[in-house]
Order: C-alpha cells, then structure tokens, then sequence
C-alpha cells in the first residue's frame, strides 16, 4: 500500500494532519473435489520448493473458490482448499486467515458503525464436518486425523459475506464491491502457524503463492477485475477465472455505467485501467502505468504474467497482478508507480509483511522514486514523497521492527521515508541510480517467487558488494 496523503509538494505541516487523517480514510482501505492429480501436483510441489529458481516458495494451497451475489448485494462462498503439508512436522490444525471477521468495531479501531458480516454455516474436513474456532481473524480447523508431512487435505468452508461500506479495502461503495482478502487465506507455517491479529495501518496477513480456480455468479452485468487474465473489457454475470502462483487472490465487480476504461500493452502484459467518469484520470494513468511498468521490465526484470489491472478508486493498495489508485490528479504519479512496483517487490519477490513491511515497502518506493526522477531528468525529485513523510514525523533506528510494534505515524516515516532514503544515500556514492537499478535488478533474479527476509537481504547485500557492509546494514536492520 502507499499511505494515502500525496504530499508530493512536500507542505510538512499538512503531512501530521494526513497522517492522521489516513487512519479514517486510508484505503477505504457443491463443490469439486480436488482429483488425484491436483493431490500429486501439491505433494509434487512441495518436494522441490525452495530449491529451483522460477519454483515458487510454498505452494501448498489449491483453491477452488465459488462465489454467488445475491440481488441485496451480499455474497455466499464455497471454498474448496487443498492443503498440503510442506513442512516437517505433523499438523493436528491447519491455521487461515479470515480477515472480514475482524472487520468490527470490537476487533479493529477502523471500524465503528461500519463492520463486515461473516457467517461460516458449514465446515469440512475430507468431508466430515470438523471442529474449528475464529477468533479475530483467525480461523484453525481442528484434524480428527493427523496430517503427515507431504500428505494432503481437503477444507471446505460455506460462509455468507456482508461487505462493509466503504470499508478498509474489503469494500462495498455504492453499486461496486472490491474483494480483498475475501477468502479463507492460508497462513504459512513456521514452526507453527503464523497468524496476527488483523491490523488495518500495513498488510498484517501473510500468505504463500497459492494456485487457484475462482468462479463467480452475479445477478447483473458487472465490469469484473481481477488477479487473474480477465482479458476483454466487458459487462458479464458469471464467469470461471484460473491462475497459478498468486500471493493473494483479489476480485472486483463494478457498475459498468460509473466507469470508463482503456487498455494498453506493455511488453507481453495488457494493462486494463478502470477510472470512474468524470475524474479525467484515465488517459494519464493509462500512458504513466505502461511507461512505469515498463521501466521495471526493462530495468528490473520481466514480469511473467500477461494482465495487470489498475482501478482508479483512491484504495491505495497492491495485490498480485491488480491495484488500486488514486482518482486524484496530484497523488496519481506518487500512487500509481508505488503500487506497480510492488507487483515486482511484494508479489514476485514475497516477505512477510507483518514482520517485515520494509522488504517491500521502502523497496517499492525506492524504485518508484528512482523511476520519477530519471522521468523528471534529475536524480533527487522522485524522493519528494519519501522526504516529506520522513520529516513529518522522527523514524524509528531500525526498519525490521514488526507492524504492531510501530505507532502510526513513525511506521510511515521509517518505512516510506527513512528506507528509501538510506538506500538513495548509499549508492548516491556508488554510481546512483543505475547501480541502484542493476542492484535491484540482481536481487529481483535472485528471488524471483522465493520468499526473503531481513537476513536474506544482508546476505545478499554482503554478497554483491565489495567489501563488508555489515556498519551500514546493521545501522537499519537489528
Ligand atoms: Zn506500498
């Protein structure tokens, strides 16, 4: 995500107060079975993770999503979810995140008359239905039988969802719903099950690449986006949607008549853009995202998937192959080249964002603000955003801190303005920009769908540079 507030003029004395602003407004912030070979394609999966490039880390979860509208706007779910153990212990619970359940004023401050309506009505294991709990939004379903390493389970989940209005994110505004993070995620599972209370300031869920089958069915035509190749624009009441190696699976279905759309190539990838009318966006965000996107390709590395859809709704977020921008004509440079970098730190190169926010946030920005200046021809003005959110408020010494250890207001100036700082003052002295990009570029290679970690970075780092780098890695990173 990128902290709403542009501030891209860098007026500090207005940043506290869109620093605190952003806590109200940012974002909006019968089923088939999986077969034998989807089983063998999971227990083939996790034989060899972590090993070759291009293998995405952790596969482990087939998803087979059904989703139904109804006429009152709510949704009904069946999600079928094959889950193979990858890891070396035994499971006695397999642990999701069910995020619209602590969509409450009880749960998270966000929320107070607005909150989000789940009700789970069956659960099953293999087909029995089996115990489980939810607790903020922690969903564990309890194994009768215990889950051996390699071995594979299938999880089926009924619920209906009731989506807040104008809510973080997950979103129902007017005759449009936003899905995000709509689904019962699997967590990752480290030593056990790595799972945090919902927190609405960063992205405190953290999930593996999934591969996933998602079918929808609406009572109108609506304009669909997606994480998956949607392709042609157009108004349609059902559709089956498949991809492989999402981090993360967002959909969105839009009343056809508020929106203007345009599509463009970048390289293999369409660009789908979504502006509501009469914002005047769509032309600028349409040539900025194919110039930015790619700059990436060019300068970073190429990106596998064919489509990226950019929905111009002020939502301020990434997900894997879609975001949301700003409808704004002062914060779209600063917004929309943010989250089309994160398709390349975030999505292609995965981190705990809970732990971690840095590892794709300040690279984000670091590479947006390096693309803005080589489009303005100098060297400094693409970091007007992370400067001003940096003096807005006095950053924390080290970045590596996890999400619910940082107030608000020192979480955005640490990870959107002290880390893309730190990372332009080192190679200022080491050949600017393009050793910035080569650099970035290495390292996207290196773990392209691996997932990395703080640690992972400073060996990297000490690895590619001459010399130790150890003063400087470790005045940032504890
Ligand atoms: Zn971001």
């Amino acid at each position: 995500m990128k902290k709403k507030g542009w501030a891209a003029a860098g007026v500090i004395a207005f940043i506290s107060l869109l620093v605190l602003l952003s806590a109200f407004f940012s974002g909006r912030s019968e089923q088939p079975v999986p077969d034998d070979e989807t089983a063998r394609h999971l227990a083939d999966g996790q034989t060899d993770q972590q090993a070759s490039d291009g293998k995405p880390d952790g596969t482990n979860a087939e998803y087979d999503l059904e989703l139904q509208m109804k006429e009152d706007g709510t949704f009904q779910v069946s999600a079928v979810i094959g889950v193979a153990n990858d890891s070396a212990d035994t499971w006695n619970e397999i642990g999701f995140y069910l995020v619209p359940n602590a969509m409450n004023a009880l749960d998270t401050q966000f929320y107070r008359d607005d909150h989000a309506e789940v009700e789970i009505s069956a659960l099953q294991v293999d087909g029995e239905t089996a115990d489980y709990t939810l607790d903020n939004n922690e969903l564990m379903v309890a194994l009768e039988t215990e889950l051996e390493r390699g071995a594979v389970v299938e999880i089926s989940i009924d619920y209906s969802l009731e989506l807040p209005k104008e809510g973080m994110r997950l979103s129902q505004v007017e005759d449009n719903f936003y899905l995000a993070q709509w689904y019962p995620m699997l967590a990752v599972y480290d030593d056990g099950w790595n799972i945090e209370d919902y927190d609405s300031k960063g992205e405190s869920y953290d999930t593996a690449y999934g591969n996933f089958i998602v079918s929808y069915q609406l009572p109108a035509d609506y304009l669909v986006a997606s994480s998956a190749e949607d392709g042609v624009i157009e108004a349609v009441s059902s559709g089956k949607l498949e991809g492989d190696n999402y981090k993360d699976f967002y959909i969105a279905f839009m009343d056809s008549e508020e929106w203007e759309t345009a599509a463009a190539q970048a390289g293999d990838t369409n660009l789908r853009v979504f502006a509501p009318k009469g914002t005047g966006v769509l032309e600028e965000t349409t040539a900025l995202a194919s110039d930015a996107y790619r700059y990436f390709e060019q300068h970073i590395g190429d990106n596998p998937f064919g489509e990226l859809d950019i929905i111009a709704n002020d939502g301020y977020m990434e997900y894997p192959n879609i975001i949301e921008v700003a409808t704004e004509e002062e914060a779209l440079d600063a917004i929309l080249v943010h989250e089309i970098a994160h398709q390349w730190f975030y999505f292609l190169v995965a981190n705990d964002p809970f732990k971690e926010a840095w590892l794709d946030e300040s690279l984000a920005e670091f590479t947006t603000a390096l693309f803005l200046s080589d489009r303005h021809g100098d060297a400094d003005s693409g970091f007007q955003y992370a400067v001003s959110i940096q003096a807005s408020y006095p950053p924390e010494t080290y970045l590596n801190f996890p999400l619910d250890e940082f107030d608000e207001a020192k979480y955005y100036s640490t990870i959107y303005g002290k880390g893309p700082l730190l990372l332009k003052e080192f190679f200022d002295g080491r050949g600017g920009r393009e050793a910035a990009l080569e650099f970035l570029s290495a390292y996207y290679t290196g773990f392209q769908f691996k997932r990395v970690d703080s640690e992972a970075f400073k060996v990297f780092f000490e690895d590619y540079f001459e010399g130790d780098q150890s003063e400087f890695l470790d005045s940032w990173l504890k």
